[in-house]
C-alpha cells in the first residue's frame, strides 16, 4: 500500500478519480489500546463494523484477541487474521449450517440466543458433534431500549421473564450462562447502558444462576464533526461513558463476572477517511464519485456530522467566490439511481468546483462494509495515511444534520 503523510497528500500526488480509502493504522492501534485500556474485561471488536484484512490484521497487532462474528464470511476474515483469536458468535438467530460450521470448524464456544427454538438448533449440534455443554457458554440476549442514533433492540432481545426461563433452561443442559445486550449504537447518554443493567440484574436475581459472564454489546460513540457555528452538541464523550460504565458495572455487582464488550465503531470509526472527487459542479450541487451505494450509506451518514476537507485542484486556474465562505451543496452520488442524492448537505467554501476533492473523514464505521456493486461503482482502492485527520488542522467543512430544502 503506498503512504502519505496526510489524505492532502494522497489527492494531490495520485490525482484519484475514483474514489481512494485513506487507512490509518496508527489511529486505529491507538483507539483500540485505548479501549481496552478503559473497559474492566475483554474487548471483542465487531467485525461487521469493517472487516477488511488490514484492520483485523492491525487489530491483532494492537493486542486485540477476542472478536464478534456473525456469518461464516466473518469467521474466516478473522481466522485469516489470526490463527488463535477467540470468535464470539453473537448472532441471535443462526442458520444450522453456519452453527455446525463455528463448532466443528472454527472451535467456536461462545454464542448468544434470545429463543428456546435457538437452544434447540444448537443442542442438535452440540449432540451431533458428541461435544460438552459445559465446554460453551451462551449468553442470553435482553430486549434493550436506548435512545442510540441506531436502535437495535426492536429486533433481536427476550423480555425479561423470557430471558429468566431460558437462562435456567440452558443451566440445566449444562451449558455455562452468560447475560448480553447490545443497546444501540452511537449511543448518547449512558443511561441506556445503566438500563440494560438493571435488567439484567433482575433477570440474574430471578433465574437463580451462577452467570458465567456479562457482555455489555457495542454502541460506545465515536467522535464526528460538528457544526462550527453552532454550540457543540451536548453528548458524553466515550471516556465519560465507559467512567460511567464501570461505575455502573460495580454498582449493580457485575464486576465479579467476566465481563465482555463489544465495540465497532468507536474503534474503527477514527481509523479511514475518504477521498471523493467532484465530478460535476452544477449550481449548489455537487456531483460525486461515491455516494449511498457506496461508502456513503445514508442510513447511517444521514444521522451524525462527518467532519470535511477541501482539498482544492491547484490545475484549476480561476475560481468564483469566497474561499472563506462556507456554504451548503447538495450531494449527488456516483450512481443513475435518482435516491443516490444525501438527506443532508455537505458544507464547503463556496469556492468548490469540478475536479476538486473532499476528504471526508472518521468514515472507518459502517462505510466499507456497506458498499454495495450497484452500477457497476464499487470503490476499493486504499492508501496508507501516517497523520490523524484531525491533526491535519481543522477541516473547512462538515456534512451537516440539517437536511436541506431543495
Ligand atoms: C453491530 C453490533 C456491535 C457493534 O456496534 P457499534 O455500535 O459499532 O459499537 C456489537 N454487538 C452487536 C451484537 C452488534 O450487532
Amino acid at each position: 500500500m503506498q503512504r502519505f503523510t496526510t489524505g492532502t497528500e494522497a489527492a494531490l500526488s495520485l490525482r484519484p478519480d475514483a474514489p481512494l480509502y485513506c487507512f490509518r493504522p496508527k489511529v486505529l492501534i491507538e483507539d483500540a489500546q485505548r479501549f481496552m485500556r478503559q473497559f474492566p474485561g475483554e474487548t471483542a471488536y465487531a467485525v461487521k463494523t469493517n472487516g477488511e484484512p488490514m484492520v483485523l490484521e492491525t487489530l491483532v497487532k494492537a493486542g486485540v484477541k477476542t472478536f464478534d462474528v456473525a456469518s461464516p464470511a466473518e469467521f474466516a476474515a478473522v481466522r485469516a487474521a489470526s490463527k488463535d483469536a477467540e470468535m464470539l458468535y453473537m448472532h441471535p438467530v443462526k442458520a444450522q449450517s453456519d452453527i455446525r460450521l463455528a463448532l466443528e470448524t472454527y472451535g467456536i464456544r461462545v454464542m448468544s440466543l434470545d429463543h428456546e427454538d435457538e437452544i434447540a438448533k444448537v443442542l442438535r449440534i452440540v449432540r451431533a458433534l458428541d461435544l460438552d455443554p459445559a465446554d460453551f457458554t451462551i449468553f442470553v440476549r435482553l430486549q434493550t431500549k436506548g435512545h442510540a442514533a441506531y436502535e437495535l433492540s426492536k429486533k433481536f432481545g427476550a423480555a425479561p421473564g423470557h430471558a429468566v426461563e431460558l437462562v435456567q433452561r440452558l443451566d440445566r443442559i449444562g451449558f455455562k450462562v452468560g447475560l448480553c445486550f447490545h443497546v444501540g449504537s452511537q449511543i448518547a447518554e449512558s443511561e441506556s447502558y445503566e438500563r440494560a443493567l438493571a435488567s439484567a440484574d433482575w433477570v440474574r436475581s430471578r433465574a437463580g444462576v451462577s452467570l458465567a459472564g456479562l457482555d455489555v454489546g457495542g454502541g460506545f460513540p465515536a467522535e464526528y464533526g460538528h457544526d462550527p457555528n453552532r454550540k457543540k452538541p451536548d453528548i458524553p464523550t466515550i471516556d465519560e461513558l465507559l467512567e460511567r460504565l464501570d461505575l455502573n458495572l460495580t454498582e449493580w455487582g457485575f464486576k465479579t463476572l467476566p465481563l465482555v464488550a463489544e465495540p465497532g465503531r468507536a474503534i474503527v470509526a477514527r481509523s479511514f477517511s475518504l477521498v471523493v472527487r467532484v465530478l460535476l459542479r452544477k449550481g449548489r450541487r455537487l456531483y460525486i464519485n461515491d455516494g449511498i451505494w457506496a461508502s456513503l450509506s445514508d442510513s447511517w451518514t444521514g444521522k451524525i456530522t462527518l467532519p470535511a476537507r477541501f482539498i482544492p485542484d491547484p490545475a484549476r486556474k480561476s475560481r468564483n467566490g469566497d474561499p472563506e465562505n462556507v456554504v451548503p451543496f447538495k450531494v449527488c452520488g456516483a450512481t443513475c439511481d435518482s435516491v443516490d442524492i444525501l438527506s443532508r448537505p455537505f458544507w464547503l467554501p463556496e469556492t468548490v468546483d469540478t475536479g476538486d476533492w473532499i476528504e471526508i473523514g472518521h468514515i472507518g464505521a459502517y462505510s466499507l462494509s456497506l458498499r454495495t456493486r450497484f452500477n457497476g461503482f464499487y470503490p476499493d482502492d486504499f492508501v496508507e495515511v501516517t497523520t490523524a485527520f484531525g491533526d491535519e488542522g481543522a477541516p473547512e467543512g462538515f456534512a451537516s444534520l440539517e437536511t436541506m430544502a431543495s
